[in-house]
């Protein structure tokens, strides 16, 4: 579904809209006219329900030159082999967790402990292991089409969670600076620090500083709700949150 002019939503599972697959987070599509890029991939159990909701759209799926990953866990990532498979195009993950993807390392993908009887992922879940085209780093900026895309890390949800800058210019709308947040910040100033290996509270601490000042319209979070407006008012607040001494409320 379009969000803006060039932003679409072409995924979402039990913790959106539930457009695709239970274990997708949200997956975004930059279209950027003669090119377009995939935000996120998802969980890799039906990965053509995310394609044919892009064509669903109006989207040429053959103008998908890139799949940015946030990150590596399995609701972001796993569906990374598929995309590959199904699609002509290059997949981008943060530097950090590159290693991760590529090898399906299941402590470090925090599997070990998310799957099994009653927890996030069932206990016949996999994560197909996935090679890596690009490995991204803070600042990394490529053009998609019209659009400019800059990557900023952001450590702490896990070790190297990268959010996406962009801007758009909606006709209804108009002007809007676009953050793709992951699963760093939620509405409402949400984080979410896990129980397992790669996240860390001193990392978020010092990591969420580079969302600082951004003056974001847009916030486009990788679960629940996202806003048009008023974006950096919901990291804001997170922000605030970080400077008291307990730990900031957490969406997961
Ligand atoms: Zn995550």
């Amino acid at each position: 579904m379009k969000i803006l002019d060039g932003v679409h939503l072409i995924g979402s599972g039990n913790t959106g809209l539930g457009i695709s697959n239970d274990y997708d987070c949200h997956i975004y599509l930059l279209d950027g006219g003669n090119e377009m890029a995939i935000i996120d991939a998802g969980g890799g159990r039906e990965t053509g329900r995310i394609l044919e909701n892009a064509k669903n759209d109006g989207i040429d799926i053959k103008k998908i030159t890139r799949v940015f990953l946030s990150h590596s866990h399995s609701d972001h990532a796993a569906g990374a082999k598929n995309m590959l498979d199904l699609l002509d195009a290059e997949i981008l993950a943060p530097s950090g967790e590159t290693k991760i993807i590529e090898t399906a390392d299941e402590k470090a993908l925090g599997l070990d402990v998310a799957r099994g009887e009653g927890r996030f992922y069932p206990p016949d879940y996999i994560f197909p292991p996935c090679p890596v085209d690009v490995k991204l780093e803070h600042e990394d900026r490529f053009q998609i089409g019209e659009y400019e895309i800059q990557a900023i890390s952001v450590p702490g949800h896990t070790l190297d969670t990268m959010c996406f800058y962009t801007e758009v210019d909606d006709e209804h709308y108009g002007k809007k600076r676009v953050l793709f947040s992951s699963d760093v910040v939620f509405f409402q100033g949400l984080i979410s620090l896990l129980n397992c290996q790669g996240s860390s509270l001193s990392a978020y601490r010092e990591g969420i500083k580079n969302l600082r000042g951004l003056n974001i319209d847009t916030l486009l979070p990788g679960h629940f709700t996202f806003c048009i407006n008023g974006g950096q008012a919901q990291i804001d607040q997170a922000l605030a949150a970080f400077k008291e001494m307990s730990v900031p409320p957490c969406a997961f």
